[in-house]
Formats: C-alpha cells, structure tokens, sequence
C-alpha cells in the first residue's frame, strides 16, 4: 500500500488504496493534460444523485477549472432534480440537464457509477469513442469507460477524486473542500462508517481550508421541509418487521408511493434518508426501503448490519452497492419486491 506510492511525486505515502494501479492513476493524468483547455469536458454523475455523485463531481470539476479548463459540463440521467440541499454546493452553476450533454466532448468524467443502468441513456456516449474516466468506489463495478479508478477499500468516490485533484497538482480550496467533504460525510454516514484513519486525515485536510463542517452538517442532513417530516411519520410508521428473514437475523421493511410525495408535496430525495432509522431497528439485521419512482417502478435501498451481503442481493436483482449498503430497481406492489429479497437474503448470509 505504501509503498509503491513513494515512487509517485506530488503524492503523500499511504494515501492510496493497491486497489488502483500506478499506470490506471498515470492514463487519467495523461488523459485529462492531452485535453485543450478550451475543449468540452463533460463531467456525469449517477441518476438521482446524492452527496457523494454530486460532490465528487463537482468538486473534482472545480479542481480542473483552478487548472485552467473553460469548457466544462456536468449532469446526470433524467430530470434536471437537483436535491435541495446540493443546489448551493459551489460549482453547481456548471449543472446542466442531460440534454446538453450531447455536445461534442474530447473527455467525459463519470463518478459513482457501478454500472452503465445508472447512466440512462447517457451510457451511449461511452461508445461514441470518447475516452472516458470512471472515479468509483463500488465493490461491484461492471469496469465501464477507458480508464477505470475503482477503490472497493474507498469510503466514498471523493476519495479517488482527491488522489487524482492531488496527482493533477491541484491544490485543495475551500470551494473544493466544501464539495468533496459533503461527498465525504454522506457516503460514511457522518463519518459513522469509517474504516480507516485516512478518512478522517482526509476531513482534516479539507477542514483546514476553512470550511464548517457544522454548518454543512446542518444544511445537508438536518435540515428538511416540514412536509418531509410528515411524510416521514407516515412512512415509517408502517414498516413492517419479519423476524424470521435472513435466517432468523430478521428484516425490517417499509415503503412510499408518488401518493405519498405528492400528498405531502414532497420531491423524491426527501426518501434517500429514511433507511437510516430503518436501519437502525435492533431486532433486524437487514432493512429495506421501496421507493416508488415511477407507476409500479421501484429504486429499493438496501441495508445490512453484517448478517448479508446485501450487495450480491442487489447484483442478482440487477442493481449493485456495497456488503452492507445496496440497491437496485424493481417492478411490481412492494410485497412482489419484497418476495424477491427474502429467498435472496437466505443465500446470502455471511
Ligand atoms: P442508496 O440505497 O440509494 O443509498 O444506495 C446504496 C448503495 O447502492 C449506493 O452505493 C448506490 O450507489 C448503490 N445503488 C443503489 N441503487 C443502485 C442501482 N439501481 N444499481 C446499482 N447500484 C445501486
Ligand atoms: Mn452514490
Ligand atoms: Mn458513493
């Protein structure tokens, strides 16, 4: 792990996960420097993006601008539905909707991607021989795009775009910071999920700039419409608890419906969070929210303390993620979503 990396200039030892090789991190060097620096650069993130796509994508292109980069682009799959909390990360006046992404780019950024489904009908351009990096952190990675920077050991995609902003020789600012810390901070749960010190030298390194982590803290996760609140209540309110699933470890599950969000005039976003006191039910090792996106369209969120490998539940439903956070789209009522996910769970314990 550290050390290959003295061998890097420009590069703290030990920052860098073995899981990406020298020559992936030198291709993406080279890639973006054969670049012009008026040149169209199309910068993606996943469908309904959260902190983690939308801060290291915009972060990682506030860095390319402080190198000199004028043409720069970022979007994601579908409606143009920037969550409320995002819209003020700095760099957000470089988001367009997914249409203008169709120009003419000579480079194309993809972050937190797994897999071409959570590109929608951008995946096309990676066959339209553009080369295209892909910054991720998803064990389950299909190895989209040219140059693949995947870190499985990575807490949050803003992590490899923080090597690569470093081996770029972009300096951190506040602007930056702020945007790869949200990305920090959502993909670990508040830092609840970390799993190694390089985390929290990480979060170090970008609160020197000046950033308040309480005030972001404050806009990102504690802030919410009161409808939202309501919303909440009714949601969680009608979980259901099957003790016997996932081999007696036992599953915790609920849902909301367009209904639910039109009822309470709430935008989609307002559900990412309500896996988490979900998950926090002691008497279930997996939990499961199942989000209505569309009529009989589901996104399903997937959650496990450790008794599953939730993210080969979701693979096997055409989805990805990670062992203990996962997720995938399904069809159907929610109780045909859910006779899915049992048999799965019980082949999946670990
Ligand atoms: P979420 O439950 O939406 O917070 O997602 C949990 C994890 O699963 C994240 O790492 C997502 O990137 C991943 N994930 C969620 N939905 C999908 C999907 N449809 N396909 C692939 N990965 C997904
Ligand atoms: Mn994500
Ligand atoms: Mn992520």
């Amino acid at each position: 792990m550290t050390s290959s990396s003295v061998t890097r200039p420009g590069v703290e030892p030990g920052r860098s996960s073995s899981a990406i090789t020298t020559a992936a991190w030198d291709a993406a060097v080279a890639a973006i420097r054969a670049v012009p620096l008026d040149a169209e650069v199309q910068l993606i993130c996943h469908v309904n993006p959260d902190g983690d796509a939308l801060g290291s994508m915009l972060g990682f292109a506030l860095g390319l601008r402080r190198l000199g980069f004028t043409g720069l682009r970022a979007t994601f799959p579908g409606d143009f539905d920037v969550p409320e909390p995002y819209r003020a990360l700095p760099g957000a006046e470089l988001l367009v909707p997914e249409p203008q992404a169709y120009g003419k780019p000579q480079l194309i950024l993809i972050f937190d991607v797994a897999g071409e489904s959570r590109l929608g009908a951008l995946a096309g351009l990676l066959d339209a021989g553009i080369p295209a990096i892909v910054l991720d952190h998803h064990a389950s990675n299909t190895g989209l795009g040219d140059v693949t920077l995947v870190d499985p050991a990575a807490v949050a995609t803003s992590v490899v775009a923080d090597e690569l902003l470093t081996r770029l020789g972009v300096e951190l600012d506040a602007e930056i910071a702020e945007c790869l810390y949200v990305a920090l901070a959502t993909d670990t749960g508040s830092f609840k999920f970390v799993r190694s010190p390089s985390v929290h030298e990480l979060a170090a390194r970008l609160i020197a700039t000046g950033i308040s982590p309480g005030d972001i803290a404050r806009r990102i996760f504690d802030t919410r419409p009161f409808g939202a609140m309501k919303l909440a209540g009714e949601v969680l309110g009608r979980a259901i608890l099957d003790p016997a699933a996932a081999g007696g470890r036992g599953m915790v599950w609920t849902y909301a419906t367009t209904a639910d969000l039109e009822r309470h005039h709430q935008r989609p976003y307002v559900l990412d969070s309500l896996i988490d006191p979900v998950r926090g039910v002691a008497e279930a090792d997996v939990a499961v929210v199942v989000k209505e996106l569309t009529a009989g369209e589901w996104s399903v969120s997937l959650r496990s303390k450790g008794g599953v490998d939730v993210s080969a539940v979701a693979v096997a439903l055409g989805g990805g993620g990670h062992r203990l956070a996962a997720g995938f789209t399904a069809y159907g009522t929610p109780d045909d979503v859910i006779a899915q996910i049992v048999p799965l769970l019980e082949a999946n314990l670990s």
